[in-house]
């Protein structure tokens, strides 16, 4: 592994000056923030979005006809047409605003309810987060569908083998992370697709994780689905989108019933309105959905080449600094992976790491990080994991690294 110092297209001290927590002290000590998997900071670029729609044009969309209503309306939409460029769908009606990701794919996982029949398989792969496990599981307890499972090897990569061999005429759905939350690693999400589609099975891409590192086009993946939540990427809390292919969308009947969602309404029918708004039930999340946007204007100015770039070297350096410490365990050493680092160190429980790292002001997940399965897997309670960012810097990585040989001597 090398670590390559050039090729530094960020604009760091730019970008850090973009993110006002960045500044703050933690237990006396400058914030490092390394759960950029959980969920990452916020720019004042997308702050200045909120602020704007609550202080100038905070209306209800789509109904009223008084110039804030529209104002509001014309800039949720906006936003979803920056969301269908950003992810290249074919049509602006193919992209959904949800709450998330989870939202997303019960949404898909509810639709598929009438669509499925008993003795149908699904395919789930064993490193999915539980948000794209448990509503698959619902959906087999009501239909009578059979889930099954791709398996993974020791390194974090699925056995591609494994799940040529589960795909028959009886597979029905696919579902797999472009980017495993607990361990970076990169799915091969494309030839995944391709097969599956072979055995005319939807594909549903959980891309929650991917999206703040890896500019998915869903034309060229050919992905039936794919779900992102925003506050992966710069944006808000409580807000995504799930794409679908237009197709899918149509055969699937709406999630939730409510205003938005209908053309008429009686008490003795009601038809629904056309996509997208037959899944969007309710007032949504405005604001967010138009935060959402600026986040991508944020981070399409910044370039994702650029910060896939940066992102790997940090990963790289933090890599091979981790190594110096004794007893280091990693977990997910995938060749295809994020900047996120799962780990151990021999006889130390990652709870006690994790707390004591956050008395000097370094930020890291500990614990099984909504992926059971995959501790499982490795017969482990959990690990540390620090997951990297574009505005994270080598001077971070640095102090974590202190502060972790730090709390080992403590503990041991
Ligand atoms: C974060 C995450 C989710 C869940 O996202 P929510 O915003 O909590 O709905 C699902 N899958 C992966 C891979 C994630 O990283």
């Amino acid at each position: 592994m090398s670590i390559a110092t050039n090729n530094i297209a960020l604009n760091l001290e730019k970008i850090r000056k973009d993110f006002p927590v960045l500044n703050r002290e933690v237990n006396g000590y400058p914030l490092v923030y390394l759960d950029n998997a959980a969920t990452s900071q916020t720019p004042k670029q997308v702050m200045d979005a909120i602020v704007d729609y609550y202080s100038n044009y905070n209306a209800n969309i789509h109904r009223g006809v008084h110039s804030l209503s529209q104002e509001a309306t014309d800039k949720y939409e906006a936003a979803r047409k920056t969301i269908q460029q950003h992810f290249n769908a074919e049509k602006l009606h193919e992209i959904i605003f949800t709450a998330g990701t989870t939202h997303g794919i019960n949404l898909v996982a509810n639709g598929f309810a009438s669509i499925l029949k008993k003795g149908d398989e699904i395919l789930v792969s064993a490193m999915e987060h539980h948000s794209n496990i448990v509503p698959w599981q619902i959906l087999c307890e009501k239909t009578g569908a059979v889930l099954k499972v791709i398996p993974m090897n020791q390194e974090g990569e699925l056995v591609y083998e494994e799940f040529e061999a589960l795909l028959s005429e009886k597979t029905k759905m696919v579902f797999v992370n472009h980017v495993s939350n607990a361990l970076g690693t990169i799915n091969p999400i494309k030839k995944i697709i391709d097969k599956a589609h072979e055995y005319n099975a939807a594909v549903l891409i959980d891309g929650a994780q991917a999206a703040p590192h890896i500019k998915a086009d869903v034309q060229a993946l050919d992905a039936d689905f794919y779900v992102v939540s925003a506050h992966k990427m710069c944006g808000p809390t409580g807000v995504g989108i799930l794409y679908g292919k237009e197709e899918w969308l149509n055969k699937m009947p709406p999630y939730q019933g409510g205003g938005e969602m209908i053309a008429t309404v009686s008490f003795d029918k009601t038809t629904y309105a056309d996509l997208p708004h037959k899944f969007e039930a309710g007032t949504p999340n405005i604001c967010g959905g138009i935060a959402f946007g600026a986040a991508l204007d944020y981070m399409n100015a910044i370039g994702f080449e650029p910060i896939a770039r940066y992102e790997e070297e940090l990963l790289n350096y933090a890599t091979l600094k981790l190594q110096e410490i004794e007893g280091m365990q990693f977990y997910g050493t995938s060749r295809e992976k994020t900047a996120v680092i799962s780990f151990n160190i021999e006889g130390l429980h990652p709870y006690d790491i994790g707390t004591l790292v956050d008395k000097m002001g370094i930020a890291v997940r500990t614990g099984h990080h909504c992926a059971q399965p995959i501790m499982d897997f490795y017969k482990i309670p959990g690990t540390v994991r620090a997951s990297f960012s574009f505005y994270n810097t080598k001077e971070e990585i640095d102090r974590f690294i202190e502060a972790l040989k730090k709390a080992k001597m403590m503990l041991s």
